[in-house]
């Protein structure tokens, strides 16, 4: 099997899975504890937030652990709403192409009576600034954005709405979900004022993830207790931090040589594919992207179909649109694209990891290719019946 779908998570790798041992074996003991072992989990707990820290360019303080992404969206946005309760400044601003939590979350807070504005993306998968300059203003409570798009890897201009959010007085908050691991991301030089991430995007265990609260800001929490600093409450899942440090670690060793190795990887994949099947599209191809995420569209193929016919060829992918017992839903960002709904029910994610070999690209290449022309053709086919 050809793994190309590391957007949606990754393998732990050998150090991760060590350093989690240790933990569950050596640091069970609940860091708050004041008795030896409870110091013990304590220092461990330490450490690793020193190396998380180090890595995200954030100070320890900054650093608030979580189940994940998905709860860190949450405490951000709900912990923004919060700090602004009483002022003005009610209104949030979100991308259209943010992740579907982060978007449910929103109609979930709008059907409670809160303002929320979304701001469009072109036909590239980029973010109008222009409305973006429009929506940002005095009445504003968090523009929330992702830092790229996990569909299809276009990133968004964060340091234009750093400016923006900064000129409105209002903060930030930015989902790096799949920027850590895939660019070189420093929180301390980034104008953001809060960012999720998520361990298992960069070779770490699953149900661990951190909001980055930039010092000064006194969000509030989502889970009531006295751990992390009173910002988010219950006992550390102290494997899980472990493992997440030891992620970031191996990460940074090698980062600028895998970003360069995927990127020329998935050129070849992407212009593999555009080559050998005319029907291809490229989604965002003028874009800036992620340098391991290409997403395609087959003709209108629909993405469901094709990557059944990958999968059974040896090659794991994915797609936006999500399945459900009603067939293949179109995904919403390629709606938000300006792509009609059965175009946004073809687009078809490879994600490429830092262990992807270049003759397992080659050799994904070959079976897509033999994979997806037939069903092209016989697309063709069928269209050529119904004109008849
Ligand atoms: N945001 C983005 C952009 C993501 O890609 C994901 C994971 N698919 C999440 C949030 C959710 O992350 P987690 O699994 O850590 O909750």
């Amino acid at each position: 099997m050809i793994y190309l779908d590391h957007n949606a998570t990754t393998a732990p790798s050998p150090e991760v899975v060590t350093e989690m041992l240790d933990a569950l074996q050596g640091a069970w003991a609940n860091p708050s504890s004041t008795h030896a072992p409870g110091q013990r989990a304590r220092r461990l707990l330490v450490d690793a937030r020193t190396r998380v820290a180090s890595f995200l360019g954030c100070q320890g303080a900054e650093l608030v652990f979580t189940s994940g992404a998905t709860e860190a969206n949450h405490m951000a946005v709900r912990g923004a709403l919060a700090l602004a309760r009483g002022t003005e400044r009610r209104r949030l601003v979100l991308s259209a192409v943010e992740h579907p939590g982060l978007l449910a979350l929103a109609r979930r807070l709008q059907a409670e009576g809160v303002p929320v504005d979304l701001i469009p993306v072109d036909a590239q998968g980029r973010l109008d600034l222009a409305a973006a300059r429009a929506l940002i203003g005095p009445d504003v409570a968090l523009v929330s954005v992702m830092g790229a798009n996990n569909e299809t890897g276009v990133h968004l201009p964060i340091a234009a709405l750093a400016a923006l959010a900064h000129e409105a007085g209002c903060p930030l908050h930015v989902d790096a979900t799949q920027l850590v691991g895939k660019s070189h991301f420093d929180f301390a030089g980034s104008g953001i004022a809060l960012a999720s991430v998520s361990a298992h995007k960069l070779h770490g265990p699953k149900g661990i993830g951190a909001l980055l609260v930039r010092k000064g800001l006194a969000l509030q929490p989502l889970l009531e207790g006295r751990q992390e600093r009173h910002r988010r409450g219950g006992t550390e899942n102290l494997p899980g931090i472990a493992g997440f440090a030891a992620a970031c670690e191996r990460t940074a060793h090698t980062l600028s040589a895998d970003l360069a190795r995927m990127a020329q990887l998935r050129q070849r994949l992407e212009s593999g594919l555009l080559q050998a099947l005319p029907e291809a599209r490229l989604l965002g191809d003028a874009a800036e992207r992620l340098p391991n995420t290409c997403c395609l569209r087959f003709g209108t193929l629909d993405s469901e179909r094709v990557l059944d016919r990958l999968e059974r060829a040896g090659v794991v992918a994915s797609s936006g649109a999500a399945c459900s017992a009603g067939g293949t839903q179109p995904s919403h960002v390629l709606l938000a694209m300006g792509l009609s709904a059965a175009q946004a029910k073809a687009g078809v994610r490879f994600s490429l990891g830092r262990d992807t070999r270049a003759d397992e690209i080659e050799r994904a290449l070959d079976a897509a290719v033999r994979a997806i022309a037939p069903l092209l053709a016989r697309e063709a086919a069928d269209t050529c019946a119904a004109l008849d």
